[in-house]
């Protein structure tokens, strides 16, 4: 029998990390390609858990998410910006980042809505935009060409909002190119959302992970935002657990509601014992000094990856967030950043992704190599010592 998929699904293809991730493990390479962390998660995150399960926290949690995680994301939220927000409507927990993405734009698009994006976006965007069947109205982000940052021009971004779109989708710190939205670029968007009547939906997981002094705004917390806002969060990239899938959701009672009508028949509720502990991880972090020392790691594994990837000829883009860089292979003369990868597994054995599988029209994209830095400094060492040896295959 001939399965056939409904049309919703038919041109999804596989995702680009299954791709490079089995790739990476067939040819024995370093994998700087998915962004996951290969170092362990924080102990005290580690023990919370395993109590958790020890304790018979193990049935279902309430659908919005167990109590005690939607009051440390609310307290960790008044923290960060000041406002008191009710936990009980206004924080919704779902399994990780990328249900909360669906979720939103099941909820809020119908057939035929805009959204729009900034591209390169993150994989998942445009297929859950399909899945919705909203149309997508992407806004390109430019490289730099100054020693600036990754760029839009206001004009284009103008001319999407014109299309009158029902929802925006924006990511900063942003997968996969590393920019910070800066506070003017944030106040621009917040304008044209409420001059068009735009839902936000952010998408903030890399929100610790900033450098260079650069500092991450909520779109949510700029003037007249927070009623059409949803935050998007999740726990696997601030603990390093990426594999627990315990994403967290903010927003006024209203967008959580709607969020919740999708979440509860997509997965109805995620998993007990990890949610109580990521709640002990949120109350915990700020007095063990928890952010800082991830971000003085996550330092040290830029400047590592940064000179491994100099030394090797291959000059990164400025990135001034998450934990990927990127490299524009123009000035190597290399146009096509799909068989670049490709080599470079074979060849160097070290992994990456093609950042042209984020884009609706890969074909019309700027050929760069994404390299993760979730790694530890002897995976990075590794990889250097691989990169160095190529260049010299290269040029002998
Ligand atoms: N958004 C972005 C920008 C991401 O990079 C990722 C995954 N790394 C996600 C969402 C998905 O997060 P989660 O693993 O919590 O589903
Ligand atoms: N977000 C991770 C990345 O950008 C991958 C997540 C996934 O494999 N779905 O590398």
């Amino acid at each position: 029998m001939t399965t056939r998929l409904a049309r919703r699904v038919a041109g999804f293809g596989t995702s680009i990390f299954t791709e490079i991730t089995a790739l990476a493990i067939e040819h024995q390479a370093v994998n700087l390609g998915q962004g996951f962390p290969d170092f362990a998660g924080p102990d005290f995150v580690k023990a919370a858990a395993i109590a958790a399960i020890g304790d018979e926290h193990n049935q279902y949690a309430a659908a919005p998410g167990l109590p005690r995680l939607r009051q440390a994301v609310a307290a960790q939220w008044c923290r960060d910006t000041g406002r008191e927000i009710d936990w009980v409507s206004e924080v919704t927990i779902t399994s990780g980042a990328t249900e909360a993405l669906c979720d939103a734009l099941l909820a809020l698009v119908d057939p035929g809505d805009g959204v729009v994006f900034f591209e390169p976006a993150y994989d998942a965007y445009l297929p859950d935009i399909t899945l919705a069947g909203g149309n997508a109205i992407p806004v390109r982000l430019h490289p730099p060409t100054d020693g600036g940052g990754w760029w839009f021009d206001a004009d284009e971004l103008r001319a999407a909002f014109a299309r009158r779109p029902r929802v925006l989708l924006l990511n900063t710190p942003h997968n996969p190119t590393g920019k910070v939205f800066s506070p003017d670029e944030l106040s621009l968007i917040a304008g044209l959302c409420q001059e068009y009547d735009v839902t936000a939906v952010t998408d903030e997981v890399y929100d610790r992970l900033v450098f260079d002094g650069a500092r991450h705004t909520s779109l949510a917390t700029l003037p007249g935002m927070w009623s059409r806002t949803l935050t998007v969060n999740s726990a696997g990239k601030t603990f390093s657990v990426t594999g627990w899938k315990i994403g967290y959701v903010v927003g006024p009672a209203s967008l959580n509601h709607a969020l919740r009508q999708a979440h509860q028949w997509v997965t109805f509720a995620t998993a007990t014992p990890l949610q109580l502990a990521i709640a002990t991880a949120i109350d915990e972090a700020p007095a063990r000094g928890y952010f800082e020392q991830l971000s003085a790691e996550y330092t040290a594994r830029r400047a590592a990856l940064i000179s491994a990837l100099q030394a090797a000829g291959l000059a990164p883009l400025p990135c001034e967030g998450s934990y990927f860089l990127s490299v524009d292979l123009r000035p190597l003369g290399i146009d096509d950043d799909r068989a670049f990868c490709r080599s470079l597994i074979h060849d160097c054995g070290v992994a990456a992704i093609p950042a042209s599988v984020f884009y609706v029209d890969g074909a019309t994209a700027p050929p760069v190599a994404r390299f993760c830095f979730a790694k530890s400094l002897a995976t990075i060492a590794q990889a250097r010592e691989r990169l160095g040896g190529w260049r010299v295959r290269l040029q002998g």
